[in-house]
């Protein structure tokens, strides 16, 4: 008894010290002080090192790093992880570059139709829109739809009349029409394609953000997949698969193929396995503590000292990724959870990304190995 009490003692202090070794790589509270996290993606898909000039690859560097700005700014200055996701995904809307708002792909009719969802981690308060041609920045009407609406999810002409009706700015469709991506819809129909043979890679944009009261948010936009037919919606709109947040367990934001975002509920999945593991991990710490004797624990973990790990997060959300991988999609996701780790997982060799925190991480990223 007396050896197992005392290995049981070194597991459990084990256990504790690799978990709050933990606070120091992430945003969030050091030496008393509130932290925060941010995520942003650009898209993921198949993005080959030497098909990329050193300007192109420059260039959505200095796209991706000046979205994490915008947002860093809100987040440091102590605004909020809803301000924070609007500021950094506005300027990737806005940028042809990327496949959301301007530079959106084409449908089958050629038009561009945009979608975007948005979520406060708070209450989990959320609004969608899809299939708008023409809001100039989509993810600023779904939050009208979650502000000014008594509704989640708005289409078309409808959500259209409602951006209106909120003074919303709008655009002419040559705004949102690029040359590049008018190629692919007409290269698509020339040589009978399929969407992931002319995109490669997705090119939707999103953010995620934990801020200094603790709250999380999570955004995504897109132009969808191109050569969309018959009203097709991918997941970006989708509460659940291509946008989540909650306080209590993680935001996330997807890029793929949406389809299969969709069956595998991506987003919240991951979130809800977050809050499980959560629970797992300080049930297992707690049965390790050791007793007195009258067999019962010495210590009572608290959830507040027991922060998850981002090994813990990392694992669940690569999980779900390998579960869209199974059953025959790609994509990658970005995360941050309420402890401040900021976490990509993809299954595809690039995904434009980036992430910052509190403590002084600051990366920008495309390929896989990088
Ligand atoms: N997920 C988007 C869709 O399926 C595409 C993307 O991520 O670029 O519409």
């Amino acid at each position: 008894m007396r050896n197992y009490l005392s290995v049981s003692s070194a597991v459990f202090a084990l256990f504790f010290a690799l978990a709050m070794s933990s606070i120091p790589q992430t945003g969030h509270a050091q030496d008393g002080k509130p932290g925060w996290s941010i995520a942003i993606h650009g898209g993921a898909g198949t993005l080959d090192p030497d098909k990329m000039t050193a300007e192109q690859k420059a260039a959505y560097e200095a796209a991706l790093q000046n979205a994490l700005d915008a947002g860093k700014e809100i987040l440091a200055n102590g605004g909020s992880a809803m301000d924070a996701v609007k500021a950094a995904i506005i300027p990737l809307e806005d940028d042809p570059l990327f496949n959301a708002g301007r530079g959106a792909v084409f449908t089958w009719e050629g038009r561009n139709e945009l979608d975007a969802s948005i979520m406060d981690g708070r209450d989990r308060s959320a609004g969608a829109v899809t299939g708008v041609t023409t809001v100039k920045n989509p993810i600023l009407l779904a939050d009208k739809v979650r502000i000014e609406s008594p509704h989640v999810f708005l289409m078309g002409e409808g959500a259209e009349q409602f951006a209106s009706e909120n003074g919303l700015e709008t655009a002419n469709p040559e705004w949102f029409a690029t040359e590049r991506r008018l190629r692919s819809l007409e290269r698509m129909k020339a040589d009978k394609l399929s969407a992931l043979d002319v995109d490669h890679k997705f090119g939707t944009v999103g953010a995620v953000a934990l801020d200094m009261d603790g709250n999380l948010a999570a955004g995504t936009s897109t132009g969808g997949m191109t050569g969309k037919r018959w009203g097709r919606i991918g997941d970006a709109p989708v509460i659940g698969a291509g946008t989540y947040a909650d306080n209590r367990s993680c935001a996330v934001s997807a890029t793929g193929w949406g389809e299969y975002f969709i069956r595998v509920g991506v987003a919240q999945e991951i979130c809800t396995r977050l809050r499980y593991r959560f629970r797992m991990d300080v049930a297992a710490i707690q049965s390790v503590v050791p007793k007195d004797a009258d067999g019962l624990p010495t210590y009572i973990i608290h959830a507040s000292e027991f922060p998850l790990s981002a090994q813990s997060a990392q694992e669940e959300a690569d999980q779900v990724m390998a579960e869209v991988k199974e059953l025959g999609g790609d994509g990658g996701i970005i995360m941050v959870t309420p402890e401040g780790h900021a976490l990509y997982s993809f299954n595809t060799t690039g995904m434009y990304r980036g992430r910052a925190t509190s403590d002084g991480l600051n990366e920008v990223a495309i390929f896989a190995e990088e």
